[in-house]
Protein backbone atom coordinates (compact mmCIF):
# COMPACT_ATOMS: atom_id res chain seq x y z
CA UNK A 1 0.00 0.00 0.00
CA UNK A 2 2.47 2.35 0.56
CA UNK A 3 3.73 1.99 -3.26
CA UNK A 4 0.46 3.12 -4.29
CA UNK A 5 0.78 5.84 -1.92
CA UNK A 6 3.85 6.88 -2.90
CA UNK A 7 2.78 7.11 -6.74
CA UNK A 8 -0.56 8.80 -5.86
CA UNK A 9 2.16 11.65 -3.65
CA UNK A 10 4.45 11.74 -6.89
CA UNK A 11 1.03 12.35 -8.93
CA UNK A 12 0.14 15.05 -6.15
CA UNK A 13 3.01 17.10 -7.00
CA UNK A 14 3.51 17.09 -10.57
CA UNK A 15 1.52 19.87 -11.33
CA UNK A 16 3.57 21.98 -7.99
CA UNK A 17 6.77 21.34 -10.32
CA UNK A 18 8.00 18.37 -8.90
CA UNK A 19 8.99 15.51 -10.65
CA UNK A 20 10.76 12.11 -9.60
CA UNK A 21 14.38 11.96 -9.52
CA UNK A 22 16.66 8.55 -7.84
CA UNK A 23 18.87 11.15 -6.55
CA UNK A 24 18.19 12.66 -3.06
CA UNK A 25 22.02 14.74 -3.44
CA UNK A 26 20.21 17.45 -5.11
CA UNK A 27 16.45 17.00 -4.26
CA UNK A 28 14.67 20.09 -3.36
CA UNK A 29 12.04 17.84 -1.79
CA UNK A 30 12.34 14.74 0.24
CA UNK A 31 9.67 12.05 1.12
CA UNK A 32 10.15 9.01 3.28
CA UNK A 33 6.86 6.73 3.35
CA UNK A 34 6.93 4.93 5.97
CA UNK A 35 6.00 1.68 7.56
CA UNK A 36 5.18 0.91 11.11
CA UNK A 37 4.25 -2.85 10.93
CA UNK A 38 7.19 -4.29 12.73
CA UNK A 39 9.68 -2.35 14.87
CA UNK A 40 12.58 -2.77 12.74
CA UNK A 41 10.85 -0.56 10.07
CA UNK A 42 10.90 1.93 12.37
CA UNK A 43 14.12 1.51 12.98
CA UNK A 44 14.71 1.48 9.67
CA UNK A 45 12.84 5.40 9.39
CA UNK A 46 15.18 6.75 11.76
CA UNK A 47 18.19 5.46 10.24
CA UNK A 48 17.41 6.58 6.90
CA UNK A 49 16.37 9.61 8.54
CA UNK A 50 20.15 9.96 9.96
CA UNK A 51 21.44 9.46 6.34
CA UNK A 52 18.79 12.19 4.73
CA UNK A 53 20.14 14.77 7.07
CA UNK A 54 24.03 14.09 5.76
CA UNK A 55 22.31 14.32 2.36
CA UNK A 56 20.38 17.66 3.34
CA UNK A 57 23.60 19.20 5.05
CA UNK A 58 26.15 18.35 2.12
CA UNK A 59 23.77 20.17 -0.53
CA UNK A 60 23.50 22.97 1.76
CA UNK A 61 27.45 23.05 1.97
CA UNK A 62 28.02 22.65 -1.87
CA UNK A 63 25.26 25.37 -3.20
CA UNK A 64 23.18 26.81 -0.13
CA UNK A 65 20.18 25.25 -1.18
CA UNK A 66 17.95 24.24 1.61
CA UNK A 67 15.77 20.65 0.95
CA UNK A 68 12.24 19.98 2.48
CA UNK A 69 11.76 16.65 4.49
CA UNK A 70 8.50 15.21 4.70
CA UNK A 71 8.08 12.01 6.46
CA UNK A 72 4.41 10.78 5.65
CA UNK A 73 3.33 7.20 6.14
CA UNK A 74 2.35 5.10 9.34
CA UNK A 75 5.31 5.71 11.67
CA UNK A 76 4.35 9.74 10.86
CA UNK A 77 0.66 8.83 11.93
CA UNK A 78 2.35 6.63 15.04
CA UNK A 79 4.83 9.09 16.32
CA UNK A 80 3.57 12.60 14.96
CA UNK A 81 5.53 15.28 16.84
CA UNK A 82 8.18 12.93 18.30
CA UNK A 83 9.70 13.07 14.76
CA UNK A 84 10.79 16.48 14.65
CA UNK A 85 11.99 15.90 18.54
CA UNK A 86 14.24 13.35 17.87
CA UNK A 87 15.25 14.45 14.38
CA UNK A 88 14.49 18.11 13.51
CA UNK A 89 15.51 18.58 10.22
CA UNK A 90 12.06 17.09 9.28
CA UNK A 91 10.21 19.92 8.09
CA UNK A 92 6.62 18.21 7.67
CA UNK A 93 4.64 15.29 9.14
CA UNK A 94 2.01 13.57 7.49
CA UNK A 95 0.28 10.58 8.06
CA UNK A 96 -1.32 7.71 5.21
CA UNK A 97 -4.96 9.64 5.21
CA UNK A 98 -4.26 12.58 5.17
CA UNK A 99 -1.15 13.11 2.41
CA UNK A 100 -4.03 14.58 -0.51
CA UNK A 101 -2.86 17.84 2.00
CA UNK A 102 1.17 17.41 0.59
CA UNK A 103 1.44 20.28 -1.47
CA UNK A 104 -0.28 23.06 1.37
CA UNK A 105 2.21 21.60 3.79
CA UNK A 106 4.87 22.13 1.62
CA UNK A 107 3.51 25.28 0.39
CA UNK A 108 3.54 26.58 3.93
CA UNK A 109 7.21 25.50 5.02
CA UNK A 110 8.64 28.78 5.39
CA UNK A 111 12.58 28.50 3.32
CA UNK A 112 14.30 30.68 5.73
CA UNK A 113 13.10 29.69 8.50
CA UNK A 114 11.82 26.39 8.07
CA UNK A 115 8.52 26.10 10.30
CA UNK A 116 7.10 23.05 10.99
CA UNK A 117 3.98 21.02 9.50
CA UNK A 118 2.16 18.33 10.90
CA UNK A 119 -0.93 16.75 9.88
CA UNK A 120 -2.02 13.60 10.99
CA UNK A 121 -5.56 13.88 10.74
CA UNK A 122 -8.40 11.31 9.75
CA UNK A 123 -10.17 13.61 7.87
CA UNK A 124 -13.85 13.46 7.57
CA UNK A 125 -13.70 13.61 3.61
CA UNK A 126 -12.18 10.39 2.67
CA UNK A 127 -8.52 11.88 0.96
CA UNK A 128 -9.63 9.50 -2.07
CA UNK A 129 -12.32 12.00 -2.99
CA UNK A 130 -9.39 15.20 -2.93
CA UNK A 131 -6.70 12.86 -4.94
CA UNK A 132 -7.95 14.08 -8.24
CA UNK A 133 -4.05 14.18 -10.01
CA UNK A 134 -3.84 12.70 -13.13
CA UNK A 135 -2.10 9.69 -13.41
CA UNK A 136 0.71 9.96 -15.64
CA UNK A 137 2.48 6.80 -15.66
CA UNK A 138 2.76 3.50 -14.21
CA UNK A 139 4.41 1.23 -16.28
CA UNK A 140 2.14 -2.28 -16.74
CA UNK A 141 1.08 -3.60 -13.84
CA UNK A 142 -0.22 -1.16 -10.90
CA UNK A 143 -2.17 -0.92 -7.50
CA UNK A 144 -5.35 0.34 -6.52
CA UNK A 145 -6.14 0.74 -3.07
CA UNK A 146 -9.88 -0.10 -2.93
CA UNK A 147 -10.01 -0.55 1.03
CA UNK A 148 -8.32 0.98 3.91
CA UNK A 149 -7.98 0.65 7.61
CA UNK A 150 -9.36 -1.77 9.91
CA UNK A 151 -11.55 -3.10 12.57
CA UNK A 152 -10.47 -6.37 13.55
CA UNK A 153 -7.76 -5.39 16.39
CA UNK A 154 -5.67 -8.54 16.14
CA UNK A 155 -3.65 -8.11 19.58
CA UNK A 156 -0.59 -7.80 17.37
CA UNK A 157 -1.01 -5.16 15.08
CA UNK A 158 -0.70 -1.62 15.15
CA UNK A 159 -2.91 -1.10 11.49
CA UNK A 160 -6.19 -0.02 13.18
CA UNK A 161 -4.02 2.29 15.19
CA UNK A 162 -2.54 3.91 12.40
CA UNK A 163 -4.79 3.26 9.13
CA UNK A 164 -7.83 3.95 10.99
CA UNK A 165 -11.07 2.71 10.71
CA UNK A 166 -12.33 0.22 8.16
CA UNK A 167 -13.48 2.02 4.87
CA UNK A 168 -14.39 1.11 1.10
CA UNK A 169 -13.81 2.93 -1.57
CA UNK A 170 -17.01 3.62 -3.22
CA UNK A 171 -17.31 1.67 -6.42
CA UNK A 172 -17.35 4.33 -9.03
CA UNK A 173 -13.93 6.02 -7.56
CA UNK A 174 -12.49 2.87 -8.47
CA UNK A 175 -13.89 2.00 -11.90
CA UNK A 176 -12.84 5.58 -12.50
CA UNK A 177 -9.04 5.18 -11.44
CA UNK A 178 -9.07 1.62 -13.25
CA UNK A 179 -9.76 3.60 -16.54
CA UNK A 180 -6.90 6.05 -15.41
CA UNK A 181 -4.64 2.98 -15.30
CA UNK A 182 -5.71 1.63 -18.48
CA UNK A 183 -5.69 4.80 -20.43
CA UNK A 184 -1.47 5.13 -19.42
CA UNK A 185 -1.08 1.18 -20.55
CA UNK A 186 -1.47 -0.50 -17.34
CA UNK A 187 -2.64 -4.58 -18.35
CA UNK A 188 -2.64 -6.10 -14.47
CA UNK A 189 -4.17 -4.57 -11.35
CA UNK A 190 -3.75 -5.22 -8.29
CA UNK A 191 -6.60 -4.30 -5.99
CA UNK A 192 -5.22 -3.17 -2.75
CA UNK A 193 -6.80 -3.07 1.12
CA UNK A 194 -5.73 -4.01 4.43
CA UNK A 195 -8.49 -6.73 4.43
CA UNK A 196 -9.17 -5.78 1.01
CA UNK A 197 -11.97 -8.81 0.83
CA UNK A 198 -13.72 -6.87 3.20
CA UNK A 199 -14.52 -4.49 0.67
CA UNK A 200 -18.38 -4.07 0.28
CA UNK A 201 -20.47 -1.04 -1.64
CA UNK A 202 -23.11 0.28 -3.12
CA UNK A 203 -23.43 -1.72 -6.87
CA UNK A 204 -24.53 -0.57 -9.90
CA UNK A 205 -28.14 -2.25 -9.17
CA UNK A 206 -28.10 -0.35 -6.03
CA UNK A 207 -27.36 -3.51 -3.93
CA UNK A 208 -24.31 -4.10 -1.82
CA UNK A 209 -21.86 -5.27 -3.45
CA UNK A 210 -18.23 -7.32 -2.25
CA UNK A 211 -15.00 -8.18 -3.80
CA UNK A 212 -16.16 -10.85 -6.21
CA UNK A 213 -19.10 -8.65 -7.34
CA UNK A 214 -16.21 -5.76 -7.98
CA UNK A 215 -14.05 -8.04 -9.40
CA UNK A 216 -16.47 -9.25 -12.29
CA UNK A 217 -17.38 -5.76 -12.88
CA UNK A 218 -13.63 -4.20 -13.49
CA UNK A 219 -13.23 -7.63 -15.58
CA UNK A 220 -15.79 -5.42 -18.47
CA UNK A 221 -12.62 -3.49 -18.97
CA UNK A 222 -11.28 -4.53 -21.89
CA UNK A 223 -7.93 -3.67 -22.05
CA UNK A 224 -7.52 -4.77 -18.07
CA UNK A 225 -5.82 -8.29 -18.40
CA UNK A 226 -4.84 -9.52 -15.29
CA UNK A 227 -6.30 -8.72 -11.21
CA UNK A 228 -5.16 -9.71 -8.12
CA UNK A 229 -5.91 -8.59 -4.77
CA UNK A 230 -3.94 -8.50 -1.23
CA UNK A 231 -4.30 -8.74 1.51
CA UNK A 232 -7.31 -10.96 2.48
CA UNK A 233 -8.86 -12.44 5.88
CA UNK A 234 -9.94 -15.76 6.30
CA UNK A 235 -13.73 -13.59 7.85
CA UNK A 236 -14.11 -12.03 4.74
CA UNK A 237 -13.37 -14.86 2.08
CA UNK A 238 -16.98 -15.37 1.22
CA UNK A 239 -18.74 -17.72 -1.41
CA UNK A 240 -18.82 -15.00 -4.25
CA UNK A 241 -15.19 -14.69 -4.02
CA UNK A 242 -14.30 -17.49 -4.25
CA UNK A 243 -16.52 -18.98 -7.01
CA UNK A 244 -14.82 -15.58 -8.96
CA UNK A 245 -11.87 -17.64 -8.93
CA UNK A 246 -13.07 -20.30 -11.19
CA UNK A 247 -15.44 -18.00 -13.15
CA UNK A 248 -13.64 -15.06 -13.70
CA UNK A 249 -10.62 -15.73 -15.92
CA UNK A 250 -9.02 -12.53 -15.46
CA UNK A 251 -8.76 -13.28 -12.09
CA UNK A 252 -5.20 -14.86 -11.61
CA UNK A 253 -5.19 -18.18 -9.72
CA UNK A 254 -3.58 -16.81 -6.51
CA UNK A 255 -4.69 -16.28 -3.42
CA UNK A 256 -2.68 -14.83 0.18
CA UNK A 257 -4.93 -15.55 2.78
CA UNK A 258 -2.72 -15.13 5.71
CA UNK A 259 -3.40 -17.35 9.24
CA UNK A 260 -1.00 -15.94 11.45
CA UNK A 261 -0.96 -19.48 13.87
CA UNK A 262 -1.73 -22.70 13.46
CA UNK A 263 -2.44 -23.14 17.44
CA UNK A 264 -6.17 -22.45 18.33
CA UNK A 265 -4.98 -21.08 21.44
CA UNK A 266 -2.93 -18.48 19.62
CA UNK A 267 -5.01 -17.99 17.66
CA UNK A 268 -8.01 -16.84 19.76
CA UNK A 269 -5.01 -14.68 21.60
CA UNK A 270 -4.37 -12.94 18.47
CA UNK A 271 -8.01 -12.18 18.27
CA UNK A 272 -8.23 -13.63 14.82
CA UNK A 273 -11.81 -15.10 15.25
CA UNK A 274 -11.71 -18.33 13.50
CA UNK A 275 -9.76 -21.85 14.50
CA UNK A 276 -7.17 -23.36 12.28
CA UNK A 277 -9.71 -25.98 11.05
CA UNK A 278 -12.19 -23.26 10.23
CA UNK A 279 -9.04 -21.77 8.27
CA UNK A 280 -8.62 -25.33 6.40
CA UNK A 281 -11.77 -25.52 5.35
CA UNK A 282 -11.68 -22.09 3.31
CA UNK A 283 -8.82 -23.64 1.44
CA UNK A 284 -10.57 -26.89 0.60
CA UNK A 285 -13.06 -25.30 -0.95
CA UNK A 286 -11.29 -22.34 -2.80
CA UNK A 287 -9.39 -25.55 -4.15
CA UNK A 288 -11.96 -27.37 -4.89
CA UNK A 289 -13.50 -24.09 -7.05
CA UNK A 290 -10.15 -23.63 -8.59
CA UNK A 291 -7.31 -26.67 -7.87
CA UNK A 292 -4.42 -24.89 -9.30
CA UNK A 293 -4.66 -21.84 -7.00
CA UNK A 294 -1.60 -20.92 -5.41
CA UNK A 295 -2.04 -20.29 -2.19
CA UNK A 296 0.31 -18.11 -0.08
CA UNK A 297 0.17 -16.95 3.62
CA UNK A 298 1.58 -14.93 6.38
CA UNK A 299 2.39 -16.47 9.80
CA UNK A 300 3.87 -14.32 13.03
CA UNK A 301 6.41 -16.78 15.32
CA UNK A 302 6.70 -16.14 18.91
CA UNK A 303 3.50 -14.51 20.07
CA UNK A 304 3.34 -14.46 23.78
CA UNK A 305 2.65 -17.52 25.19
CA UNK A 306 3.31 -19.45 21.86
CA UNK A 307 4.47 -22.95 23.08
CA UNK A 308 6.52 -25.92 21.27
CA UNK A 309 3.70 -27.48 21.21
CA UNK A 310 1.31 -24.13 19.44
CA UNK A 311 4.87 -24.24 17.07
CA UNK A 312 4.23 -27.65 15.83
CA UNK A 313 0.34 -26.66 15.28
CA UNK A 314 1.74 -24.41 13.10
CA UNK A 315 4.21 -26.67 11.41
CA UNK A 316 1.21 -29.46 10.88
CA UNK A 317 -0.98 -26.43 9.07
CA UNK A 318 1.81 -25.84 6.90
CA UNK A 319 1.97 -29.05 5.93
CA UNK A 320 -1.48 -29.60 5.31
CA UNK A 321 -1.72 -26.66 3.23
CA UNK A 322 1.27 -26.78 1.29
CA UNK A 323 2.33 -22.74 0.46
CA UNK A 324 3.16 -21.20 -2.99
CA UNK A 325 4.45 -18.85 -1.24
CA UNK A 326 4.41 -17.04 1.87
CA UNK A 327 5.76 -14.49 4.64
CA UNK A 328 7.00 -15.44 8.33
CA UNK A 329 7.93 -12.85 10.88
CA UNK A 330 9.09 -13.07 14.45
CA UNK A 331 6.27 -11.01 16.50
CA UNK A 332 7.03 -7.68 17.15
CA UNK A 333 5.99 -6.37 19.84
CA UNK A 334 3.74 -2.78 19.06
CA UNK A 335 3.52 -0.06 21.33
CA UNK A 336 -0.35 0.12 21.90
CA UNK A 337 -1.54 -2.87 21.22
CA UNK A 338 -2.68 -5.51 23.73
CA UNK A 339 -0.18 -8.36 22.48
CA UNK A 340 2.86 -5.85 23.78
CA UNK A 341 1.54 -6.15 27.09
CA UNK A 342 1.13 -9.69 27.34
CA UNK A 343 3.47 -11.73 30.37
CA UNK A 344 4.60 -14.32 28.62
CA UNK A 345 6.25 -12.80 26.30
CA UNK A 346 8.61 -15.38 23.95
CA UNK A 347 12.53 -15.42 24.22
CA UNK A 348 14.49 -14.25 21.08
CA UNK A 349 16.45 -17.51 20.50
CA UNK A 350 13.29 -19.38 20.76
CA UNK A 351 11.38 -17.04 17.85
CA UNK A 352 14.51 -17.32 15.81
CA UNK A 353 15.15 -21.78 15.96
CA UNK A 354 11.26 -21.46 15.35
CA UNK A 355 11.24 -18.91 12.78
CA UNK A 356 13.86 -21.17 10.96
CA UNK A 357 11.98 -24.03 11.11
CA UNK A 358 8.66 -22.44 9.79
CA UNK A 359 10.80 -20.71 6.97
CA UNK A 360 12.72 -23.86 6.08
CA UNK A 361 9.73 -25.55 5.43
CA UNK A 362 7.95 -22.39 3.44
CA UNK A 363 11.08 -22.49 1.25
CA UNK A 364 10.52 -26.20 0.49
CA UNK A 365 7.05 -25.79 -0.50
CA UNK A 366 7.65 -22.74 -2.69
CA UNK A 367 10.59 -24.84 -4.35
CA UNK A 368 8.56 -27.30 -5.20
CA UNK A 369 5.34 -25.65 -6.46
CA UNK A 370 7.97 -23.94 -8.59
CA UNK A 371 9.39 -26.75 -9.99
CA UNK A 372 5.87 -28.42 -10.96
CA UNK A 373 5.94 -25.79 -13.51
CA UNK A 374 8.61 -27.03 -15.24
CA UNK A 375 8.10 -27.88 -19.14
CA UNK A 376 4.38 -26.11 -18.77
CA UNK A 377 3.64 -23.20 -20.67
CA UNK A 378 2.76 -19.87 -18.69
CA UNK A 379 1.46 -16.72 -20.29
CA UNK A 380 3.25 -14.01 -18.43
CA UNK A 381 3.29 -10.12 -18.22
CA UNK A 382 5.96 -8.80 -19.04
CA UNK A 383 7.53 -6.08 -16.49
CA UNK A 384 10.54 -5.27 -16.97
CA UNK A 385 14.09 -5.49 -18.94
CA UNK A 386 16.59 -7.78 -16.68
CA UNK A 387 20.27 -6.96 -15.94
CA UNK A 388 21.59 -9.13 -18.61
CA UNK A 389 21.79 -8.29 -22.07
CA UNK A 390 18.36 -9.08 -24.06
CA UNK A 391 16.99 -10.19 -20.66
CA UNK A 392 13.47 -9.68 -19.31
CA UNK A 393 11.55 -10.20 -16.18
CA UNK A 394 7.99 -10.76 -16.57
CA UNK A 395 4.98 -12.27 -13.79
CA UNK A 396 3.18 -15.39 -13.99
CA UNK A 397 -0.23 -15.92 -13.00
CA UNK A 398 0.52 -17.48 -10.29
CA UNK A 399 2.98 -14.39 -9.01
CA UNK A 400 6.31 -15.73 -9.79
CA UNK A 401 8.87 -13.70 -11.54
CA UNK A 402 10.23 -14.98 -14.92
CA UNK A 403 12.93 -14.69 -16.66
CA UNK A 404 13.59 -14.86 -20.00
CA UNK A 405 15.43 -13.38 -23.46
CA UNK A 406 14.56 -12.04 -26.78
CA UNK A 407 16.07 -9.49 -29.40
CA UNK A 408 13.22 -7.67 -29.28
CA UNK A 409 13.52 -4.63 -27.89
CA UNK A 410 9.55 -3.67 -27.20
CA UNK A 411 8.07 -6.15 -25.39
CA UNK A 412 7.44 -4.34 -21.92
CA UNK A 413 3.72 -4.73 -21.14
CA UNK A 414 3.32 -7.43 -23.61
CA UNK A 415 1.84 -10.85 -22.92
CA UNK A 416 4.70 -13.82 -24.37
CA UNK A 417 3.79 -17.59 -23.65
CA UNK A 418 6.70 -19.31 -22.28
CA UNK A 419 8.10 -22.52 -21.83
CA UNK A 420 9.17 -23.12 -18.42
CA UNK A 421 12.54 -24.51 -18.10
CA UNK A 422 13.88 -24.00 -14.85
CA UNK A 423 12.77 -23.40 -11.43
CA UNK A 424 14.40 -21.88 -8.34
CA UNK A 425 13.59 -20.62 -4.90
CA UNK A 426 12.45 -17.10 -6.39
CA UNK A 427 12.11 -17.31 -9.76
CA UNK A 428 11.50 -19.52 -12.71
CA UNK A 429 13.27 -19.63 -16.40
CA UNK A 430 11.30 -20.08 -19.85
CA UNK A 431 11.99 -19.92 -23.47
CA UNK A 432 9.83 -18.07 -25.88
CA UNK A 433 6.85 -20.23 -27.46
CA UNK A 434 5.92 -18.06 -30.27
CA UNK A 435 8.20 -16.37 -32.35
CA UNK A 436 8.25 -12.47 -31.76
N1 LIG B 1 -5.02 -7.82 7.32
C1 LIG B 1 -4.11 -8.87 7.11
C2 LIG B 1 -2.68 -8.52 7.43
C3 LIG B 1 -2.19 -7.13 7.40
S1 LIG B 1 -0.69 -6.79 8.27
C4 LIG B 1 -4.54 -10.04 7.98
O1 LIG B 1 -5.37 -9.86 8.83
O2 LIG B 1 -4.04 -11.11 7.84
C5 LIG B 1 0.48 -7.69 7.29
C6 LIG B 1 1.23 -8.76 8.02
O3 LIG B 1 2.18 -8.22 8.91
C7 LIG B 1 0.36 -9.65 8.91
O4 LIG B 1 -0.25 -10.65 8.18
C8 LIG B 1 1.34 -10.19 9.92
O5 LIG B 1 1.84 -11.44 9.56
C9 LIG B 1 2.45 -9.13 9.95
N2 LIG B 1 2.42 -8.44 11.24
C10 LIG B 1 1.52 -7.53 11.65
N3 LIG B 1 1.80 -7.15 12.92
C11 LIG B 1 2.90 -7.83 13.29
C12 LIG B 1 3.66 -7.87 14.49
N4 LIG B 1 3.34 -7.16 15.56
N5 LIG B 1 4.74 -8.69 14.53
C13 LIG B 1 5.08 -9.44 13.46
N6 LIG B 1 4.40 -9.44 12.30
C14 LIG B 1 3.31 -8.64 12.21
FE1 LIG C 1 -4.11 -6.04 11.47
FE2 LIG C 1 -5.17 -7.64 9.60
FE3 LIG C 1 -5.77 -7.99 12.16
FE4 LIG C 1 -6.69 -5.86 10.88
S1 LIG C 1 -7.19 -8.02 10.48
S2 LIG C 1 -5.83 -5.88 12.93
S3 LIG C 1 -4.96 -5.40 9.52
S4 LIG C 1 -3.74 -8.23 11.18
Amino acid sequence: MNFYDSDRMTDLLKPHGYQLDDNEDDADLIVLNTCHIREKAVEKTYSELGRIRDKINARKEKNGKRSIVAVAGCVAQAQGKEIIKRSPWVDIVVGPQSYQNLPELIAKVDPVNKNKNINIDFPTIPKFDQLNAKIEERGPSAFLTIQEGCDKFCTFCVVPYTRGAEYSRPLKSIIDEAHKLIDVGVKEITLLGQNVNAWSSKGLDNQNWGLGKLIDELAKINELKFIRYTTSHPLDMDIELIKCHKDNKKLMPYLHLPVQSGSDKVLKMMNRKHTSKEYLKIIEKVRHYNPEIAISGDFIIGFPGETDKDHISTLSLIKQVNYAQAYSFKYSKRPGTPGSVFLNQVDEDIKNSRLYEVQELLRSQQLSFNKQTINSSIKVLVLKKGKKKHQYIGRSPFNQSVYFSSKNEDLIGSFIDLNITEAFQNSLTGNILSDL
